[in-house]
């Protein structure tokens, strides 16, 4: 079984009610795309009213506590994801990682609460422009997946069923217009899935492994041919459907 393209928007910290009018758009036109998997992670607030105005599209959250329940004042847990009908959760987002000093055992725990919970979970990974100008990113990249991707019994049979992704998000690329040049994504994915695939064996290389940074209408296309690169997360380009539906096209067959 090779997973349909998946094409993920991270909405931040933006939107209020009057997105979901873009929401519900962006769910009319993914929904002629059906060779293509399309989701939108909007913010907390807005979860579950997003996911009782689509049919369509995947919902998300951004981030999940690693624990299911308790004293953790402001944090969401992933069974309260699960609860309001969210499917999947984004951990160790480079913004999280920065914003909140998230370590990759932290960012390994949240994925695993994400799947003990029944969510899909897509784990991001990147490194910085000092670490890539010094010729680490290889480096940089191998140890967050080693040390953030999920552990345990049941994350091979996630990995086979979809539920597991791997989004590599140059943190130089973010949000900077700044899209990485595509024999980088290449490289960079070659090693992500090497690691898959001698952690997981033959689930390994069911794990889509997304492209994100600054990825529009105008360059989806290409990198979404790219060897190896199985989807997109998508910030900026993802809060309107005049910007967002163009990648979705561009990762299917179908006509815009
Ligand atoms: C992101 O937030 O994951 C992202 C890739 O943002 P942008 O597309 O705006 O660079």
């Amino acid at each position: 079984m090779v997973h349909r393209p998946y094409i993920v928007g991270n909405w931040k910290m933006n939107g209020s009610r009057a997105l979901l009018a873009e929401a519900r758009a962006i769910d009319r036109g993914a929904a002629r795309y059906k060779d293509v998997a399309v989701a939108l992670a909007p913010p907390f607030p807005l979860i579950g009213l997003l996911r009782d105005e689509v049919s369509a599209i995947g919902v998300g959250g951004q981030d999940c506590h690693t624990a299911p329940k308790g004293a953790h004042t402001g944090d969401v847990s992933a069974a309260m994801l699960a609860d309001i009908g969210a499917d999947f959760v984004i951990v160790g987002h480079s913004e999280r990682r920065r914003d909140h000093g998230e370590t990759d055992a932290l960012v390994q725990a949240k994925a695993e609460a994400a799947l003990a919970a029944g969510l899909g979970v897509i784990v991001c990974v990147g490194e910085t422009l000092d670490e890539r100008d010094a010729g680490h990113a290889e480096a940089v990249v191998t140890r967050q997946v080693d040390a953030s991707l999920p552990t345990g019994d049941g994350v091979a049979e996630a990995a086979t069923l979809g539920r597991l992704s791997v989004a590599y998000e140059p943190v130089w690329a973010i949000g900077t217009g700044r899209v990485a040049a595509v024999e980088d994504v290449v490289a960079i994915h070659a090693v992500i899935a090497a690691r898959l695939t001698a952690r997981f064996g033959d689930a390994g290389a069911k794990v889509r492994i997304l492209y994100g940074g600054s990825v529009n209408g105008e360059n989806a296309a290409a990198l979404l041919a790219a060897p190896g690169v199985s989807g997109a997360l998508v910030g900026g380009a993802s809060l309107t459907a005049d910007a967002f539906l163009p990648i979705v096209a561009a990762a299917g067959t179908g006509e815009l």
